[in-house]
C-alpha cells in the first residue's frame, strides 16, 4: 500500500472500529440495535465514497458490489462480541490504539480489519484499472456472533453467490469445518436441589453452583467445590439463594476446543452423582467414557464434546452440550451414538463443510498465501463455524496469523500491524487471481 492509500485505509478502519457494534435492542429499522446499524451504514458510505455500488438489506446485512457476471462472495461481519471484563483491558475497548506494533480494539481481528482490508483491496484493483470478469460482492453481515440472522435475511431477499471466501478465521486456507450440534441432555433428579452454570452453548463453563437445603458440605469440599454458608444468589438465572450453596470454578475456552479450558461442571457433576442427587452414569456420559462418541475421527479431526450450560427444574437436570464432529461422518450416525449417553433434544445444527483440496479455489488460495507468507502450508480443517458454510463452495481464509487469534473474543483483542499489511496484499491478489485474471 502506498502512503496515501494507507492513510485512507487507516482512517476508514479506525472509524469503523470506533463504533461499539455489539448486538443491542432491536428497533423498527435496526434489527440488531442502533450501533450495529451505524457500523453498517458507515462502512457502506465509505464504499460509496470509494466509487462502489452498495446495497443495504434493511440493516440486516449490506454489500459492496463491483462488476457484473457470475458472483463471487467475500463474507465478513461488522458486529462484535461485548468488551467483557473492562478491568482486564489495558486500553479503551472501542478506541483503536496502536502500541508495540499491534492495533488494539474490540473487532480488530474479528472481523472489521478483514472487512475493511477487502474493501480497500477492491479499491486498489479498481484504481489499477482492472475490471473484474465476474461480480465481486463484499457481503457485510451484522449478526455473525449471535445467530446469523443477517445471512438468513440475505437468503430471503437476495441470491447468495455459490462460490466465495470468508475472511473470518485463520490463515492458511481452511478447506473443511466440522459439523456442529448443540444438544440438551436431560437426566432425572433423585433429590431436591437447584444448580446452574455456564453462559453460552459454545463457551466452556467457568462457573457453576448448586444449592440444596441439606447439601453435604464435606462431600462438596472433597470434590473441590467451595461451600458458602451464607447461601445467597449468584445472579445466574435459575439460581436459588438462601440455602447452602457450593460453587465450582473453571476456566472458559471456546466450545470447539474444550481441552483449552477447565469445565466447572465436571467437579460439580461428580459431586451430584456421588451425593445421590442424580442417577449413576451421568458423570461418565458427560465427562467420562462418553459411550465412545469421541472415537469418531477422520482427516478433519476428532469429535469434541463439551457440556457447557447446566440448568435444573423440579424433575430434571439439563446439560446443553456443544458437539463438533468430523466432516465426513453423517449426522445420523453421530446422533445414534449420542443417544447411548442419554435422552437429548437437538437445539441447533450446522452441517459440516468439506471442499475439494485439489479444486481451483483451494489450490489458488494456497498459492496466494505461499507468495505472501513465504510458507508452503497445507489447507487445514477447523471446528469453528464460519460464514463459509453459507456458500455452496466456500472456504474460510485468514485473517489471523498464529497466536494473535487467541485474542479473539478476549480482553485486549489485537491485530499485529504486519498482519494488516499481509491481509491487504493477500486479499488483493486472491481477488485478482480468482475474479480478474
Ligand atoms: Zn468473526
Amino acid at each position: 500500500m502506498n502512503k496515501e492509500l494507507k492513510n485512507k485505509f487507516e482512517n476508514a478502519l479506525f472509524k469503523v472500529l470506533s463504533v461499539p457494534s455489539v448486538q443491542g435492542k432491536a428497533t423498527a429499522d435496526a434489527p440488531f440495535g442502533e450501533e450495529v446499524k451505524k457500523a453498517l451504514t458507515l462502512t457502506l458510505s465509505i464504499a460509496e465514497e470509494l466509487g462502489f455500488k452498495t446495497k443495504n438489506y434493511d440493516n440486516y446485512v449490506g454489500e459492496v458490489i463491483w462488476g457484473t457476471g457470475k458472483p463471487f462472495g467475500v463474507l465478513c461481519h461488522l458486529d462484535v462480541v461485548p468488551a467483557g471484563n473492562l478491568a482486564a483491558w489495558n486500553t479503551d475497548p472501542f478506541t483503536p490504539t496502536v502500541k508495540d506494533g499491534k492495533l488494539f480494539c474490540r473487532g480488530a481481528l474479528d472481523d472489521k480489519s478483514a472487512a475493511i482490508s477487502t474493501l480497500f483491496a477492491m479499491y486498489a484493483l479498481k484504481e489499477d484499472g482492472y475490471e473484474p470478469k465476474r461480480q465481486i460482492r463484499l457481503i457485510l453481515g451484522c449478526n455473525e456472533e449471535s445467530g446469523w440472522g443477517c445471512i438468513k435475511h440475505y437468503n430471503e431477499v437476495a441470491v447468495m453467490p455459490e462460490e466465495g471466501i470468508s475472511p473470518d478465521a485463520d490463515f492458511p486456507v481452511i478447506y473443511a469445518e466440522k459439523g456442529i450440534l448443540h444438544v440438551k441432555y436431560a437426566f432425572k433428579k433423585l433429590k431436591q436441589f437447584t444448580a446452574c452454570g455456564g453462559t453460552a452453548a459454545n463457551v466452556v463453563c467457568d462457573y457453576a453452583c448448586v444449592t440444596a437445603a441439606d447439601l453435604d458440605k464435606e462431600l462438596a469440599e472433597k470434590h473441590g467445590l467451595k461451600v458458602c454458608l451464607d447461601g445467597g444468589n449468584c445472579g445466574n438465572s435459575g439460581c436459588v439463594g438462601g440455602e447452602i450453596k457450593a460453587e465450582s470454578f473453571g476456566k472458559a475456552a471456546h466450545g470447539s476446543t474444550p481441552e483449552k479450558g477447565l469445565n466447572a461442571l465436571k467437579a460439580l457433576t461428580a459431586f451430584l452423582e456421588d451425593g445421590g442427587y442424580i442417577e449413576k452414569g451421568v458423570y461418565d456420559g458427560m465427562f467420562g467414557a462418553r459411550a465412545g462418541v469421541e472415537n469418531f475421527e477422520d482427516e478433519t479431526g476428532k469429535l469434541t464434546f463439551s457440556p457447557d450450560v447446566l440448568s435444573t427444574d423440579d424433575t430434571h437436570v439439563y446439560y446443553v452440550t456443544d458437539i463438533r464432529y468430523p466432516s465426513t461422518v453423517s449426522r445420523e450416525t453421530i446422533e445414534k451414538s449420542l443417544a447411548k449417553i442419554g435422552d437429548f433434544e437437538v437445539l441447533s445444527y450446522q452441517a459440516p463443510l468439506f471442499n475439494d483440496k485439489n479444486g481451483k479455489l483451494v489450490t489458488t488460495l494456497c498459492k496466494v498465501w505461499e507468495k505472501y507468507s513465504g510458507k508452503k502450508e497445507e489447507p487445514i480443517a477447523i471446528g469453528g463455524g464460519t460464514y463459509a458454510r453459507a456458500l455452496k463452495c466456500g472456504v474460510a481464509f485468514g485473517p489471523a496469523i498464529g497466536k494473535e487469534a487467541d485474542s479473539i473474543h478476549q480482553p485486549n483483542e489485537f491485530v499485529t500491524l504486519s498482519t494488516l499489511d499481509i491481509m491487504f496484499d493477500v486479499y488483493k491478489d486472491a481477488l485478482y487471481e480468482l475474479c480478474i485474471k
